[in-house]
């Protein structure tokens, strides 16, 4: 047991002691780069190089030195970017590969992908390791090991000195998007909507035919291809467009297809119109994700379409709901939905 004990102590120091050597041996093999014409496509003589690169990283890009550990500026740098090669510009790795290694020069556990970087074998200073170099320049970048904590298990260790960073601007969230949704009667749609903590605006009107500027009553024909749709603008910091298809698929039965219940017709289709391939994805993620576990006794026959144009309905068409509360159709049809909705979002509902 105490031996066991001994023999594990002594490989986790031989462990350390090699993996510091395994970056930290400072190269003193000064044979000029190999620059193998099979991937190198700038070629630069030592004094041309030196016009470019500081004293420091012509030491490490073109002899192959190694900066002393905890010593490089890019060593615990997070912020958001491309890491590219300090002699060339060659993009080689992003934020989202640098993991914190301890072992004193940044660490990434993959690089980006497209033979940007060379694997040379490298057998100096009696050590056998693998030497990473930039594909396009040829310069010295540092060395890869396989020793690496994540799911990789790669870990190319790199001088700060051979990397320039380039800081990404954070994409601003667009606080606003919008959706347009075919779920029967638009009606019943955009009072619910309307009652849905974070929705800006709902619009009742018509998208997805053939026919400009559709009245109501040409669309209830049924002949301009028009479904009955609402547009709705929301704020995607009270919600998004996930929860605002929760409740699409809440409030009215998707696998009916060209029916709502009583209304029959091309119109009263169930559609989503995105406008982007995030949404178009969201989208057929939750159906798949309804289909799959069979939360309806009938696959989800809702269309997922571009979004090309929306024709607003007349105006006594907006907001009909509250403005027709006692109509036969609203206490039949749009309030049973509407209570529903208030139950199950009822968290969610508008505080005013
Ligand atoms: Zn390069």
């Amino acid at each position: 047991m105490t031996k066991l004990i001994y023999q594990n102590a002594f490989l986790y120091v031989a462990f350390l002691a090699l993996s510091l050597i395994a970056c930290g041996q400072k190269k003193e093999n000064k044979t000029p780069q190999n620059q193998d014409s099979s991937t190198v496509t700038i070629f630069k003589t030592p004094d041309e190089w030196k016009k470019i690169l500081n004293k420091d990283q012509f030491g490490v890009l073109r002899n192959k030195e190694t900066e002393a550990p905890y010593t490089g500026k890019l060593l615990y740098n997070k912020e958001q970017g491309v890491y590219k090669c300090a002699g060339c510009g060659s993009e080689l790795f992003t934020d989202e590969m640098k993991f914190d290694s301890h072992c004193g020069w940044p660490s990434f556990d993959k690089e980006i992908a497209g033979g940007k970087i060379k694997k040379v074998e490298d057998h100096s200073n009696g050590m056998n390791r693998t030497e990473i170099v930039c594909a396009k320049c040829g310069g010295h970048l540092g060395h890869l090991f396989d020793d690496g904590p994540t799911a990789t298990g790669m870990r190319y260790c790199v001088n700060s000195l051979s990397l320039n960073f380039e800081k990404t601007e954070k994409v601003v969230q667009q606080q606003y998007d919008t959706i347009t949704l075919g779920g029967g009667c638009y009606w019943c749609v955009e009072a619910i909507y309307e009652m849905l903590d974070g929705v800006k605006s709902v619009e009742s009107g018509f998208s997805g035919g053939k026919v400009a500027n559709p009245s109501y009553r040409e669309v209830c024909m049924g002949t301009t291809g028009h479904a009955e749709v609402v547009q709705i603008v929301f704020d995607t910091k009270k919600t998004s467009l996930d929860e605002i298809l929760k409740v699409f698929f809440t409030v009215h039965d998707p696998t009916t297809l060209n029916r709502q219940s009583a209304d029959v017709g091309e119109q009263y289709r169930s559609v989503i119109l995105y406008r982007n391939a995030a949404q178009q994805k969201t989208a057929t993620d939750i159906i798949n994700q309804l289909n799959k576990e069979k939360v309806y006794d009938q696959p989800v026959v809702t269309a997922v379409q571009p979004f090309k144009v929306f024709y607003k309905a007349e105006d006594d068409h907006q907001d009909y709901y509250n403005a027709n509360k006692s109509n036969g159709y609203c206490k039949m049809v749009i309030q049973p939905k509407i209570e529903k909705f208030e139950k199950l979002f009822k968290d969610r509902l508008k505080k005013n």
